[in-house]
């Protein structure tokens, strides 16, 4: 699918406001080797477009596990849930690190089914990378609005 002209001011604009680190596992962009990720909260491929309401800043593990998602399954439940929507919820409300640092673990329904949707506990790479990063001292982030 081609995907739509963002004018850079949006893009400026995106990156500020998503805080220069990913939306989902707040991988900050100086410390990630490739660069973060315009994404479409609403996929292109589900009907969604590309005004900056709709546009957050992602890391390509996440972005490529999301894919055209726009809902996950909630493993306690079973039941289908909306993905976590980075622009208009609180991180903080749905997520939590694990004891050691390096899993992502869902709070509530939307958490639980974004943890399953996009491998927020499980991606090897993100773990792997993680886990250099605590023994640096870079992880977990502080607590910090989001
Ligand atoms: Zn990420």
């Amino acid at each position: 699918m081609p995907r739509e002209h963002i004018p850079a001011e949006v893009v400026r604009r995106v990156w500020a406001a998503a805080g220069i680190r990913c939306g989902y596992c707040l991988a900050p962009q100086h410390i990630v080797l490739v660069s973060l990720e315009i994404e479409h909260l609403v996929p292109l491929a589900a009907g969604g477009t590309s005004d900056e309401s709709n546009l957050w800043l992602a890391c390509p593990i996440c972005n490529g596990h999301k894919s055209s998602k726009t809902t996950g399954t909630d493993p306690i439940t079973s039941q289908p849930y909306p993905l976590f929507h980075p622009r208009t919820q609180n991180w903080h409300d749905h997520f939590a690190w694990s004891d050691d640092g390096l899993r992502i673990v869902g709070l509530t329904p939307t958490g639980r089914a974004t943890v399953a949707a996009l491998h927020l506990d499980s991606d090897p790479i993100a773990l792997e990378v993680r886990s250099y990063w605590i023994a640096a001292g870079w992880h977990p982030p502080a607590a910090q609005q989001s």
